[in-house]
């Protein structure tokens, strides 16, 4: 728990307030751990935090859980506990709290749909929202606590790259690197891989190819993207592409080129003011002018913190203004069916002097031979 978590209860109460909002609900997942620093399991017993502009929160638990919620700090926060057994129906115990016939009620937005049903069942009439619309924008305007922690996950994962001759060798399948890679996640500073992508030649084609059993050959352009979460509860995610050898092909060299020149012109445009859109089209343009448009098949990133994909998302129509604390990937992509693919990613935060990486290691293709 930390001094941030007070006020983010105290920001998300009021502009759940300012938007008609009677009571936000919030089951365990992100949304949550962010609000109270609890990482309670989700699980068919229904645990969930209730806001309400004005009153004090208060937390729904299974009192089995009592002493795990009370073991993650929420009553210092001034969160009362208030548990149920077993025979009860905490949907009821909510309802009666909330009081109002026909509140608008938001539910986080991962919440169960059974959960979603049931408290539609024990307020009939109520209106629903998505507790999205306010708890995004707080989350992806990050402190400089998160923004600390963002970092050290990104030396964290630039340190897994800085190794990976140790482990991608041609005659070795994609899973056999996958494995030590996901083992090294853990090593240098993480308590959960998150993802491992190893696309190894024409693998390297689509962009979200997890890994294969296919055995990687001598000077293939490989895929590399991968992401922890760390203590602390905030995630890395990072995207390099290699070489298993000393010539790649010459094809590959062509794009590539173009490839970096897109990612490193993201990075320098990003500012506060510009709109999220307009990243992913500086981007664009530059592989559509080489002749890749068609090749660069996903959008520019996604915002990053306690979840990998969060808010904003770098995407064309998405006329968002960024502001100094997000935080988010820029991660152009060009990918040739059948072929190999590449892929440049790091994580950047926006500061009123521009973008600043949180991943530093090289840029260029990675030759891991000779
Ligand atoms: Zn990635
Ligand atoms: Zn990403």
């Amino acid at each position: 728990m930390t001094s941030d978590q007070h006020l983010r209860l105290v920001h998300a109460a009021d502009h759940a307030t300012r938007r008609g909002i009677d009571a936000m609900l919030v089951s365990p997942g992100p949304d949550l751990r962010y609000l109270t620093g609890y990482d309670a399991k989700p699980l068919e017993r229904l645990t969930c935090l209730v806001l309400q502009g004005g009153k004090t929160p208060f937390m729904v638990v299974p009192a089995l859980e009592r002493p795990a919620a009370e073991a993650s700090g929420v009553a210092e926060l001034g969160i009362e506990i208030v548990t149920w057994q077993e025979t009860e129906d905490p949907y009821a115990v909510i309802a009666d709290r909330i009081g109002s016939h026909t509140p608008t009620l938001a539910y986080d937005n991962h919440m169960w749909a059974e959960k979603v049903l049931a408290f539609a069942d024990a307020m009939p009439g109520a209106q629903q929202v998505l507790a999205g619309t306010v708890l995004g924008a707080l989350r992806m305007r990050k402190s400089a606590t998160e923004i600390d922690l963002l970092r050290e996950a990104g030396d964290a994962i630039d340190r897994v790259h800085a190794r990976m001759g140790e482990w991608l060798r041609p005659g070795r399948t994609e899973r056999a690197v996958a494995d030590d890679i996901a083992a090294a996640i853990i090593d240098e500073g993480h308590v959960a891989v998150d993802f491992v992508i190893v696309g190894s030649g024409p693998n390297g084609a689509s962009p979200h190819h997890d890994v294969s059993d296919r055995v990687i050959g001598d000077d293939e352009p490989v895929v590399v993207d991968i992401g922890g979460t760390t203590e602390a509860g905030y995630c890395s995610d990072s995207t390099r592409t290699y070489v298993t050898g000393t010539t790649a092909p010459s094809d590959f060299s062509d794009y590539y080129a173009v490839l970096l020149h897109a990612q490193q012109a993201q990075c320098e445009y990003v500012r506060p003011g510009v709109t999220a859109a307009s990243v992913d089209k500086v981007g664009r343009d530059i592989i559509e002018s080489a002749g890749y448009g068609e090749a660069f098949l996903h959008r520019t990133g996604h915002g990053i913190g306690i979840e990998t994909h969060e808010e904003p998302y770098i995407v064309d129509g998405n006329e968002l203004v960024l502001e100094a604390g997000m935080a988010f990937s820029i991660e152009p992509g060009i990918y040739l069916a059948g072929r190999h693919g590449a892929r440049i990613e790091d994580i950047v935060v926006c500061t009123d002097d521009g973008a600043q990486r949180l991943n530093q290691r090289p840029r260029d293709i990675g030759y891991l031979g000779g």
